[in-house]
């Protein structure tokens, strides 16, 4: 299968999630990870019309994007690995949603950040919601106090929940958490489900789901 195809099939599958779940036509959206690729292999893909992507190193990202935002206005990207503040910089320049805030330092760097540059990224914290000592996130106990903070101390606007269920586990339950975290937040927007349980995530909510190599292949 071309990337085009293995692109159709993907979302097609979203929106046989949506249907299955009595959830509206589009209410899922698509951030395709691109990480690991190279420009040669992204363009194929904006070519048949996506765009809206995902990366995890602001670095790698720094290497392809902006040349691919420039050939093509209109494209959302996504930072879905973890961020250092000395990095917040670069990464508020470059990103336009960044769904990896899970700490005081890093939520504070981005409001500087964002003031200097004036630019407004939309911001989701992650919750580790398998307390995994190896994986970024708030643990799921300390998410709604963490949101207070950022919104109202810190002064940030924050628009959703995302997490990375462990990877050997039923991730519903985790879905499930993370859905239940957000209504308590006040918050709608939940990014969660990758290539292989992006279907399961439309089930409990996902509002986006962070797929990469369903649709580039493996990496
Ligand atoms: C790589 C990555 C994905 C995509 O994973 P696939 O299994 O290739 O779909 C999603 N979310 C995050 C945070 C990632 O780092």
């Amino acid at each position: 299968m071309q990337v085009e195809e293995r692109l159709d099939d993907v979302l097609s599958r979203i929106r046989q999630a949506e249907t299955s779940a009595n959830r509206k036509d589009g209410s899922v959206s698509l951030v395709a990870v691109s990480k690991t690729f190279a420009a040669e292999a992204i363009r194929p893909v904006i070519a048949a019309g996506q765009r809206v992507f995902g990366e995890n190193r602001v670095q790698e990202a720094q290497g392809k994007w902006p040349a691919l935002k420039t050939e093509t206005p209109g494209i959302a990207l996504h930072l879905i690995g973890p961020l250092q503040s000395n990095k917040a910089a670069d990464a508020v320049a470059l990103f336009d949603v960044i769904e990896t805030i899970d700490r005081e330092k890093i939520a504070r760097a981005l409001a500087a950040e964002m003031a200097r540059q004036g630019k407004a990224v939309r911001l989701y914290v992650q919750v580790n919601t398998g307390l995994e000592p190896q994986k970024a996130g708030i643990a799921p106990e300390q998410t709604e106090a963490f949101v207070r903070l950022c919104r109202e101390t810190i002064g940030i606007p924050i628009e959703g929940l995302m997490c990375i269920p462990p990877a050997d586990e039923n991730p519903g339950p985790h879905f499930a958490l993370l859905a239940r975290l957000a209504g308590r937040c006040g918050l709608d927007r939940l990014s969660m489900g990758m290539s292989g349980d992006f279907d399961v995530a439309v089930a409990f909510g996902a509002t986006s789901v962070r797929v990469g190599s369903a649709i580039f292949g493996t990496r």
